[in-house]
């Protein structure tokens, strides 16, 4: 009996985990509150709260494992499935990763160093944060926040009360601001049985605090690479954590900062549909199905162009022998990711297409800062 994997949330990272499980013979079923969620062209969808107990008791019966594609996902209702049936990542993996003093705090015990941090709930708090943490420090909301929402930044302690009118009233953490030289990110995948694989390093550039484009093999990265891959097995380890997990880590004057991690697939391994022998995504439905990890060797150099707010036209990148086309059938939207590009070959073949595509895409300032590291 082909395995069904029950999917929380029914967006892009649904789409290409089914996408992936499919040649295994997996079948999938997504639960989201939008009918419309775009994994629905490619799975079959329950359209439900995630509150909605029936709906969440009946879903429950028809798959054998639960995993997530959005990590916001409430804990009672991560609770209340694992009660029911096997969840991965699980529950306490999700509580610690939704919660940004949690994960830090965790950071931290593990050996591993971060921002300097600290919670803040009242207005004297802040105040209290900042004489400690000094300015310029970044507040932002211990929950919920992704892309760079519910996040503000002061540059002076005379921001306080700008920051606090836009954010006060959440739990909120202030963090230092941290003048990093780049920004990596670890992806890793931890099987049922604790066996554990990483990818290479990845490089990665934001635009308005939104993923913008992604290099991995990261250049210059074999002095870090040992401290960032056992740092990331110490968490899994210490988590008991199942499935992929993106670490985002500061580099700064050579060493290493934790900002957050993700509890599942990530923006910045989706070059690894091409660029690696096992995808992020299959080795997620490995892992949580219970299945051996694939090979997480890279093939080639990789790049990833996010498409952010709307497509550009398809024709240029599909001529390029090199690249490869991601439209996740969503409706165009401000700040939405909408689609991706991969160009993954040798090193002078990708700088070759992403000058070609930086021309024809108008993608100059996208690709700009990549070419240098390439
Ligand atoms: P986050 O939602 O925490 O991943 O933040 C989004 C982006 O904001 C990060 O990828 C960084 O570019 C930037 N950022 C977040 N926290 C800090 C920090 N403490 N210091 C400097 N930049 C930060």
């Amino acid at each position: 009996m082909a395995v069904t994997i029950g999917i929380l949330g029914g967006g892009q990272l649904a789409r290409m985990m089914a996408i992936a499980g499919a040649p295994l013979g997996m079948r999938f079923l997504v639960l989201d509150g939008d009918a419309d969620a775009c994994a629905s062209q490619v799975a079959p969808l329950v359209a439900a709260r995630y509150d909605d107990l029936d709906a969440l008791e009946s879903f429950a019966k028809r798959v054998d494992v639960v995993t997530f594609d959005f990590e916001n996902v409430p804990a009672s209702t991560a609770e209340f499935l694992a009660s029911r049936v096997p969840v991965f990542p699980n529950p306490r993996s999700l509580a610690v990763a939704q919660d940004r003093f949690a994960e830090k705090t965790l950071f931290r015990e593990l050996g591993f160093d971060t921002p300097d941090f600290a919670t803040v709930d009242t207005r004297a708090d802040l105040d209290a944060a900042l004489e400690k943490i000094g300015a310029p420090a970044i507040l932002k909301t211990r929950r919920l926040g992704y892309d760079g929402k519910g996040q503000f930044r002061l540059r002076s302690p005379a921001d306080a009360n700008a920051a606090w009118a836009a954010l006060g009233g959440s739990a909120l953490i202030l963090e230092s601001f941290v003048p990093f030289d780049r920004e990596i990110s670890v992806i890793a995948v931890r099987g049922r049985d604790g066996a554990f694989a990483t990818y290479a390093l990845t490089q990665n550039w934001h635009e308005n605090a939104i993923l913008s484009a992604s290099l991995a093999p990261a250049p210059d990265v074999a002095v870090l690479e040992k401290d960032a891959f056992a740092f990331a097995r110490r968490l899994a380890d210490s988590l008991d954590y199942v499935g992929v997990f993106a670490l985002e880590l500061f580099v700064k004057q050579g060493s290493l900062l934790a900002n957050e991690m993700a509890p599942r697939v990530h923006n910045s391994g989706h070059w690894t549909i091409e660029g690696a022998t096992t995808s992020q995504f299959e080795n997620h439905v490995r892992a949580v199905a219970g299945l051996p990890l694939g090979s997480t060797r890279a093939r080639g150099t990789s790049v990833m162009l996010n498409w952010v707010g709307s497509l550009p036209d398809s024709r240029p990148l599909l001529s390029e022998p090199v690249a490869h086309w991601h439209d996740y059938g969503k409706t165009p939207r401000d700040g939405r990711k909408v689609g991706h590009a991969t160009i993954c070959g040798e090193p002078s073949e990708v700088k070759s297409c992403l000058s070609r595509l930086a021309r024809s895409l108008d993608r100059a300032a996208q690709v700009g800062p990549v070419v240098p590291a390439l």
